[in-house]
């Protein structure tokens, strides 16, 4: 008989495009196993093409065991197993929370979004990383060279010590081992890893890929797609050894490489992959200037019934959007897009979206790494939203009916917004105004709502705001960036501490009561901790601007109310720790505790306690 090698079967197989998984998608999907445990994938690469992928236990747990080996081997097997893994993001898509660790780790794997702490000034910023020393940390080569650059140009090299940084997911460059190497001070290594198939190869210190036999059987194929020969470079085919809920086979991954076997001293047998042209973000331009990384609407994309979709910048604030499709985008697709896309580049940005028979996805100019990074901002900014409602405001017909409109609350404070926070915007109707003016601004706020879902519109007449809101009426002469008109305390006097108190009273009573549910809910520990910490955070917050207008202080920001609180030294507020520390988690600005800590539980607690301090001295 014969012998017949894997290999020679596997020849005999044909590729698997990412058409054919878009065009036959759930045909795909095993009918054998426990389908409970499976989760869908979705990916849209950097060729544009979104795809769906099942992905079972065993591929997540076989993901996990890859990683810990190759840490093994760049650690020995000690003590880190009890250090938390980051996984760290920079772009506005990603919400931080606790994720299950991998089998074998002590303690659990925490993603954290560093994008709105990114947005503080330098201190704070180097600050917030603190929180990666000692651990192990895994993001992408992108996101380690934007903030290795960060620390290396505020002369702070060496302030945040990770156990091991482990890049994946773009090719990584020398020149970008090299930022990283120098800003933490610590030892990097980089993984071969696909979305669809999970770790394909881990790094030999002498360069290249060892491929994870156990996960997957990778193949090197010319245009012929005959396997190239050692050092020839051809298009990377993978097969996925691992997952059975949708079996990959000589699947198509669009990257390119090249096998090498010179020896290597590291004593892991097989050949050597190499990667060639890179997988780098591809980038927009926003209205402000600032970059918008593609990264950020790939799952948005994934989800999209598209064959191929490609989003080309046109310069600033402009984006080009074309797709391949059996048919049109429906109305809430295509609203969809096109409001995530305003939502980062812009309300007024121009967007262009059609369908069309591309032939390549236009990522020319990234494949070959020569456009700079830039970290992108975490929503629209302040100033833009306000350019955009003004000009809607002024070129309302009912504008003569408008006393004042404004941009109030946190969305003012980079610093403080979290990504729970709206744009609140304020508009005050003069005592005149009759029934037909109270109408249509409803169309108008719709509009604007349309376009830009974070605008929340708070439309009431000024003397009701006067005679009935009290805190509001601070918080409007505090904190407004106006957009029509102004609010001074000509038009809006400050209001008496009696009413302040007054309505604090009644405010309390009400937060009491939703705290109490919040605590008593049974699955509170299971949730994710980031909206119980911004729950917990805002009510604290309001509840000490009561407390310091009832005083007297004209304060009503969020930052400053905290920072006054810090400042009291004379009271002794045991509470105040945990709710800074709420405040910060929901910020992004510190990565969600893990749940030893019982870090709901904490949060809700110390903001009852908060109540019950404000509550005692109105
Ligand atoms: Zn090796």
């Amino acid at each position: 008989m014969n012998a017949v090698t894997g290999e020679d079967v596997l020849n005999e197989l044909p590729v698997l495009n990412r058409s054919d998984l878009q065009t036959e998608g759930a045909r795909l999907w095993s009918t054998q196993g426990d389908s409970s445990t499976w989760r869908l994938v979705r990916t849209s690469g950097t060729t544009g093409e979104p795809v769906s992928v099942l992905v079972d236990e065993d591929t997540r747990l076989a993901e996990g065991m890859a990683l810990a080996e190759h840490i093994d081997r760049c650690l020995g097997p000690d003590a880190w197993r009890q250090r938390t893994l980051f996984h760290v993001t920079l772009h506005a898509g990603a919400a931080s929370s606790v994720m299950s660790a991998p089998s074998g780790w002590a303690s659990p794997a925490v993603k954290w979004n560093l994008i709105r702490s990114w947005q503080t000034e330098d201190d704070s910023f180097i600050e917030s990383l603190g929180h990666l020393n000692g651990h192990i940390v895994t993001t992408m080569p992108s996101v380690a060279e934007l903030i290795s650059s960060r620390i290396l140009s505020t002369g702070a090299a060496g302030s945040t010590i990770p156990l091991l940084v482990v890049l994946s997911g773009e090719t990584l460059s020398d020149r970008q081992r090299e930022i990283v190497e120098a800003a933490f001070d610590t030892r990097v290594t980089s993984l071969y890893t696909l979305a669809e198939v999970g770790i394909v190869g881990s790094e030999c210190p002498a360069g290249g890929y060892h491929v994870e036999d156990q996960v997957a059987v990778v193949e090197v194929l010319d245009d012929l797609r005959r396997p190239a020969a050692i050092g020839v470079e051809g298009e990377i085919v993978v097969t996925s050894l691992v997952n059975r809920a949708m079996p990959l086979i000589r699947y198509r991954t669009g990257d390119q490489g090249r096998w090498e076997n010179a020896p290597c001293k590291c004593d892991r047998p097989s050949a050597r992959l190499f990667l060639a042209r890179g997988r780098r973000p591809v980038s927009l331009i926003a209205e402000s200037g600032a970059t918008v990384n593609v990264v950020r609407f790939a799952k948005l994309i994934a989800g999209l019934d598209v064959q191929r979709i490609n989003l080309r910048r046109l310069g600033r604030g402009s984006v080009a959007v074309e797709y391949e499709a059996q048919g049109l985008l429906d109305r809430s697709a295509h609203s969809l897009l096109e409001s995530a896309l305003r939502s980062a580049l812009g309300p007024s940005a121009s967007i262009v979206v059609r369908r069309s028979s591309m032939t390549q996805p236009d990522v020319t100019n990234e494949r070959h790494g020569a456009s700079p990074l830039h970290a992108e901002p975490a929503g629209p900014n302040a100033h833009e939203v306000a350019a955009w409602i003004r000009s809607a405001l002024t070129n309302w017909p009912g504008v003569k009916d408008v006393e004042a409109a404004v941009i109030t609350g946190s969305y003012l404070d980079a610093e403080a917004t979290t990504r729970f926070s709206d744009i609140d915007v304020v508009v005050l109707l003069q005592e005149t105004a009759g029934g037909f003016a109270w109408q249509r601004i409803v169309a108008l706020v719709a509009r604007l709502r349309s376009q830009l879902p974070q605008v929340r519109v708070n439309v009431d007449s000024l003397s009701a705001v006067r005679t009935r809101a009290p805190l509001l009426v601070c918080r409007l002469l505090q904190e407004q960036l106006p957009l029509v008109g102004a609010l001074t305390t000509d038009n809006l006097p400050w209001p008496s501490i009696g009413s302040v108190r007054a309505h604090g009273k009644y405010w309390t009573q009400d937060a009491h009561a939703l705290l109490w549910t919040w605590l008593t809910d049974p699955s509170l520990e299971r949730k994710d901790v980031l909206p119980t910490a911004w729950l917990a955070a805002k009510q604290s917050v309001e509840a000490l601007r009561y407390h310091y207008l009832a005083r007297g202080a004209r304060v009503t920001a969020s930052r400053e109310i905290l920072a006054m609180a810090r400042e009291e030294e004379q009271q002794d507020l045991p509470w105040l720790e945990d709710v800074a520390e709420a405040f910060d988690v929901a910020r992004e600005h510190r990565p969600p505790p893990g749940p030893a800590s019982s870090p709901s539980k904490r949060y809700i607690s110390a903001s009852l306690s908060c109540l019950g301090f404000v509550r005692d001295g109105l």
